[in-house]
């Protein structure tokens, strides 16, 4: 009979950790060995003994923190098997940002998988996230309440373009998150024709600099910071969303504020963001997308580990499936 895995793995303080093969998933402390799923720094820290991870992941890590992260670093391609212990481990794309994967783990005749952050449409940045059957499915909940709807974003990427044609003498300034969303929202920009100078807050360079180092194409970007922003008129310039109401943003003028997020679906939050233009664009799962891969990988049970549990294992467990919540600590809403 299979063993299941609640057997071998167990939510610890520190995170999900998988004992016959001794290892956390993306633990929120320093461990002795860890899988890290995507380098997002609640995912990724610094300080781990031993960390298999993507190659694009371990790049990350690398430019946020220096290249002493961890003692050990293994890549890992995606489908490539990693045997530790009795543990088969296996990472699969998970469509969220570079880099970014699943961890498939197989033990005593079952299987699990840990979803990590993923998303389910298209980005050019990476590729789209593998649904695995399994046994035990591991899944966020961020965006987990029926509100949560994300438009198309071709839709949302036409506001950015409007806005500039509408405001001949404003520039529109896009706060994004630096590592993932800003070279995200650059790629669709350019997919929707956009060929001008893109112009980034000194917060997105290095960022930017590696994707394009690990062969993203992601045309003329220039920096805001050392240009004679004066200069910069009519043009489009990305910026940390902390950045729209710094001194900073003055310089550029009266810029059009605009924010890429999911949580742009709330007003009070766009707001709160001083997001003059709300841009519905995220990294995540909306609703019909988390019950949609809940359904695409078949599994029989549902382990949620954070966000907004409740109506999610709610709407699962009315399918027909277990779901629980693992309410794991130490992950943040990111966007
Ligand atoms: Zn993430």
């Amino acid at each position: 009979m299979a063993l299941h895995p609640q057997a071998w793995l167990k939510a610890l303080p520190g995170g999900l950790y998988c004992e016959p093969g001794g290892f956390f998933i993306d633990p929120s402390r320093p461990v002795d060995r860890a899988i890290v799923t995507h380098g997002h720094g609640d995912h990724a820290r610094a300080g781990h003994a031993k960390v298999a991870a993507t190659a694009e992941t371990l790049a990350i890590m690398a430019v946020r923190y220096g290249d002493g992260f961890a003692r050990q670093t293994q890549a890992l391609a995606y489908g490539e098997r990693l045997a530790l212990g009795d543990v088969t481990l296996m990472l699969e794309p998970a469509g969220h940002i570079l880099g970014s994967a699943q961890v498939v783990l197989e033990h005593g005749g079952s299987r699990a998988v840990i979803s990590g952050d993923y998303k389910r449409r298209f980005d050019p940045t990476c590729p789209p996230f593998t649904p695995v059957h399994c046994d035990v499915f591991v899944t966020e909940a961020t965006f987990g309440l029926p509100v949560f709807h994300h438009p198309p974003d071709r839709q949302e990427i036409a506001k950015i373009l409007h806005a500039r044609d509408l405001f001949p003498d404003r520039n529109v300034l896009v706060g994004a998150y630096s590592l993932g969303k800003c070279q995200r929202v650059i790629a669709l920009l350019r997919r929707a024709g956009y060929d001008r100078p893109i112009y980034l807050h000194g917060a997105h360079q290095a960022l930017c600099d590696l994707y394009v180092a690990l062969g993203q194409d992601l045309g003329l970007l220039l920096p805001a910071t050392v240009a004679d922003t004066a200069k910069i008129k009519n043009e489009i310039v990305l910026c940390p969303p902390s950045a729209i109401g710094e001194i900073w943003s003055r310089r550029l003028g009266d810029p059009v504020p605009a924010v890429a997020s999911g949580w742009m679906r709330i007003r009070a939050r766009a707001r709160q963001a001083r997001a003059e233009l709300p841009l519905i664009i995220s990294d995540h799962c909306d609703w019909d997308e988390l019950l949609q891969t809940v359904g695409d990988v078949d599994a029989p049970e549902v382990w949620v580990t954070h966000g907004r549990e409740e109506a999610l294992i709610h709407a699962i467990a009315q399918g027909g499936r277990k779901a629980r919540a693992l309410s794991l600590v130490g992950y943040e809403d990111e966007e």
